[in-house]
């Protein structure tokens, strides 16, 4: 690893004032930074600057950058052909990457799986399959919870800064249910949050929306932009428990949470509860652009004839890039190094919540942690200093990020050596330390 990065100044800002220029401000860029190359765990950008990468692609590549599987398989697959349209000429590697996601995915079996590019593609899809299946027309989200950015999955997302605000009208015929007791701080016994819960579903279906006009509840595990707070095992319980008494479709939302980052491929093996419908995305295909739903076979198969797909879904260089990353993730057991990488990392968060005072909240599930970062006087989120954590980080050579503003999150590879998991810690216990 290199010594703490000095930032040059060069082909980055160059890079910065063309892209003011045209591209629109509105996505946002964790750092003032081009990439020129990347391998595993670590970044390097194009002033020759290396990064340890703890942000991994907003969580796509829990197998790193360009593991030499995934390389070797698009390659592979390139010499062959690009893209025939699965609608047009189908392929065989989309058929075994369906049976062997069957086979993984904890639904009730038999399962069934279609291809998408996006998380909010497949989120917007589940829906679609939960309410053709059901005949209903009501869909139950998550204050604080993230689906994507298209029409119906910002209509789902649970948070209006900077997502909703000025994008509506909104897809009709969604409810919530609340942040608490579901996630949050507080510390409830288990029966406490199983009481909550069953109150909050009560309030649900006497006060918005009656149990029988709702297809689906989608819920994250572990919210993801909505700051890292995994969901109460008890309160869930009584949600899925609510689906099934009611004829609910519940879908698993593990986009961010899936693909081992929680110590278990999925995450709501860890929480033991068993999904109709999971939607997965981002670490699936190790950075290439696939999503999936994969669910019951009887919903799955509700939908005519044309009513699903789109015309890069399941595309060829995709469907061989998440083989190899089925093959990584088993072979190298990055789901239960993902716990050890969880382990390493919360006891350095709480080592430094003793320390800091600008460290709030820590918490986490596997490697899926996150760090609060609030004001020492107050205690109150502090999205600025957190800020100036990831900022700090970066000077020293780390690439980290935020979620929700003021929750500092690790998505690092589960690929990650001790070596430099160690060295990341270290500088982002700097950084929090520079900005106390
Ligand atoms: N669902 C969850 C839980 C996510 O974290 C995200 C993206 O962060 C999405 C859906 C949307 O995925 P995409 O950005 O690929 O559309």
């Amino acid at each position: 690893m290199a010594p703490p990065v000095q930032e040059k100044v060069g082909r980055n800002q160059q890079l910065l004032s063309r892209r003011a220029e045209a591209v629109p401000r509105a996505p946002f860029n964790v750092a003032p930074l081009f990439a020129d190359r990347a391998r595993g765990s670590r970044l390097w950008d194009v002033d020759g600057n290396e990064y340890l990468d703890f942000t991994g692609g907003i969580g796509t590549l829990n197998v790193g950058h360009n593991h030499p599987r995934v390389v070797d398989a698009i390659r592979h697959q390139l010499d062959r052909f690009i893209h025939t349209s699965w609608h047009v000429v189908m392929y065989e590697p989309y058929v075994r990457l369906a049976e062997r996601l069957n086979a993984l995915v904890p639904v009730p079996p038999p399962a069934r799986t279609l291809f998408f590019n996006s998380g909010a593609e497949a989120c917007e899809n589940s829906i679609k399959i939960a309410r053709i299946a059901t005949g209903r027309p009501a869909v139950v989200a998550f204050e604080r919870g993230f689906h994507g950015r298209t029409q119906l999955a910002m209509s789902l997302t649970g948070k209006v800064h900077p997502y909703t605000a000025g994008f509506g009208p909104f897809a009709p015929e969604v409810y919530r249910l609340p942040f608490e007791p579901f996630f949050g701080r507080h510390q409830r016994t288990d029966a406490q949050a199983a009481e909550e819960a069953r109150e909050a579903l009560d309030r649900l279906f006497s006060y918005h929306v009656e149990p029988e006009s709702i297809a689906g509840v989608i819920m994250e595990p572990v919210l993801g932009e909505g700051g890292f707070y995994p969901v109460h095992q008890a309160a869930l319980k009584v949600l899925v428990e609510a689906c099934r008494e009611h004829g609910i479709v519940f879908i698993d939302d593990e986009v961010q949470a899936g693909f081992g980052r929680c110590g278990a491929l999925f995450a709501c093996q860890r929480l033991g509860v068993q999904p109709d419908i999971m939607v997965l995305a981002k670490s699936l295909a190790g950075g290439v652009p696939l999503s999936a739903v994969t669910g019951r076979a009887e919903l799955m198969d509700a939908a005519k004839v044309g009513g699903l797909g789109g015309t890069y879904g399941g595309n060829a260089l995709a469907c061989a890039a998440a083989h190899a990353v089925l093959d990584i993730m088993a072979e190298e057991r990055l789901p239960e190094r993902a716990e050890a990488i969880g382990a390493k990392v919360m006891a350095r968060f709480r080592d430094l919540a003793k320390h800091q005072g600008c460290v709030g909240d820590v918490r986490g599930l596997g490697a899926m942690c996150a760090l609060e970062i609030v004001d020492p006087a107050t205690g109150a989120p502090d999205p600025g200093r957190a800020g100036k954590v990831v900022a700090g980080a970066r000077e020293r050579g780390l690439l980290i990020m935020t979620a929700s503003g003021n929750v500092i999150r690790t998505l690092m590879p589960l690929t990650i050596s001790d070596e430099d998991l160690q060295r990341g810690l270290e500088i982002l216990a700097a950084a929090v330390a520079a900005a106390d």
